[in-house]
């Protein structure tokens, strides 16, 4: 079969219109995405939002609507789901419990009748560094091993594609971290195409080369990890993919460098190629930890955007960092991240102190202010 060609080595994958109506909700509103072979691309998004959906179309266990999709350049709308160059890895292992975990990894290989396929389930078991426990039952493995058995049985069919379904979220944090790096470690090392749904930022962003941000059945914001955390376009993608403070106001200048919006009678600059309006009524953001905090008013300067006097109103202390809530009259609160180089934290509840950031970190958002 054509789409099995594609078996040796990952597969670009094309979704094309892709539309999907649930009788009475429409969950896929239209989705136009290309993931180039080989890349590690994470779908990030709430819950509800349509990324299983979208790995379910992929993987044939639902029919678009409308749209095609393309896999390796062949459509495979109509392809059913087993004849697709497919396969998944879910957040539910699902291994055979009576199986030794060589034979688990093998199933598949022998049932479809492939030469050497205990041979290929020792090499995929040696990948994901479990080879040694090759005999063993899935109930004698830690969770995090029992996910590496999951991949290693999803891996060993040389699939085009892998789809992971929320893979790590039956996994302690520290192990979640681990898995993390190693599933990375491990999509560079096979060179397939990985499609990863999850709905945790860090996840997303630690491990993806593309990290597509969805909301309400459609993408808000497409890019590299750290270009999307730099320059969100959408509230929803500056909240959602860590935290931000928004600004709403109205342009009172333009240049060809910055542009200067009056937010409540204060002035703040964004640099033009970083703002997507440029004109009337906007919302303009800074990340937290962008954001110092000075206890006397700093010098005025053309170069940082300053607000204040306001007040500390909360300090949690984590350890590597400081969070500070300031409550700026006329702005409201801003959340200020500091690290704690050399000491603890450097202000108090009820403190009087004043924000500053460089304007070349601000952004300006496309959405309309809400
Ligand atoms: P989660 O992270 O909670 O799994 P998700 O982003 O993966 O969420 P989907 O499972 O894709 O979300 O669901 C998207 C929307 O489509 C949800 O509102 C869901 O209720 C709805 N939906 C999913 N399957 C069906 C179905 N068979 N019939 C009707 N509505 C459905």
């Amino acid at each position: 079969m054509a789409v099995r060609e594609f078996a040796e080595r990952g597969a670009d994958l094309e979704l094309v219109g892709i539309h999907k109506r649930f009788p009475g909700f429409t969950a896929i509103e239209e989705l136009d995405l290309t993931i180039p072979a080989g890349s590690f691309f994470a779908l990030l998004g709430p819950s509800g939002c349509g990324k299983t959906t979208t790995l379910r179309l992929v993987a044939g266990l639902e029919e678009p609507t409308q749209g095609r999709i393309l896999i390796g350049g062949t459509d495979v709308t109509s392809t059913k789901a087993h004849e697709r160059p497919v396969n998944t890895v879910f957040q539910s292992y699902a291994l055979f419990p009576h199986m030794s975990i060589i034979d688990n990894v093998s199933f598949g290989l022998k049932r479809r009748r492939i030469t050497d396929a205990e041979g290929r389930a020792h090499e995929a078991l040696r990948l994901v560094e479990l080879d040694h426990l090759a005999q063993r039952r899935p109930a004698q493995l830690s969770g995090g091993q029992q996910q590496r058995v999951a991949l290693a049985r999803a891996i060993v069919n040389r699939p085009a594609l892998l789809l992971l379904d929320e893979p790590l979220g039956a996994l302690d944090l520290k192990l979640r971290r681990q898995m993390q790096l190693e599933l990375k470690t491990i999509q560079e090392e096979v060179g397939l195409t990985f499609l990863h749904v999850t709905h945790d930022q860090e996840e997303a962003m630690t491990m993806a080369d593309t990290v597509a941000v969805m909301n309400k059945g459609a993408i808000e914001q497409m890019g590299a990890p750290a270009e999307l955390y730099e320059l969100p376009r959408t509230a929803f993608v500056a909240n959602f993919l860590g935290q931000s403070n928004l600004f709403t106001g109205e342009v009172v200048g333009t240049t060809d460098t910055a542009i200067t919006v009056d937010a409540a009678g204060m002035r703040l600059i964004v640099p033009t190629r970083r703002a997507q309006r440029h004109t009337g009524q906007v919302t303009i953001g800074v990340r937290p930890e962008k954001v110092a905090l000075h206890r006397e008013a700093p010098v005025e300067s053309s170069e940082r955007n300053m607000l204040g006097p306001g007040r500390v109103i909360d300090v949690s202390f984590s350890g590597v960092s400081t969070q500070y809530i300031v409550a700026v009259p006329g702005i409201g609160t801003m959340t200020v991240f500091a690290q704690n180089i050399g000491s603890g934290p450097v202000a108090s509840d009820g403190d009087e102190v004043w924000v500053s950031w460089d304007v070349a970190h601000g952004f300006g958002l496309d959405d309309a202010p809400s």
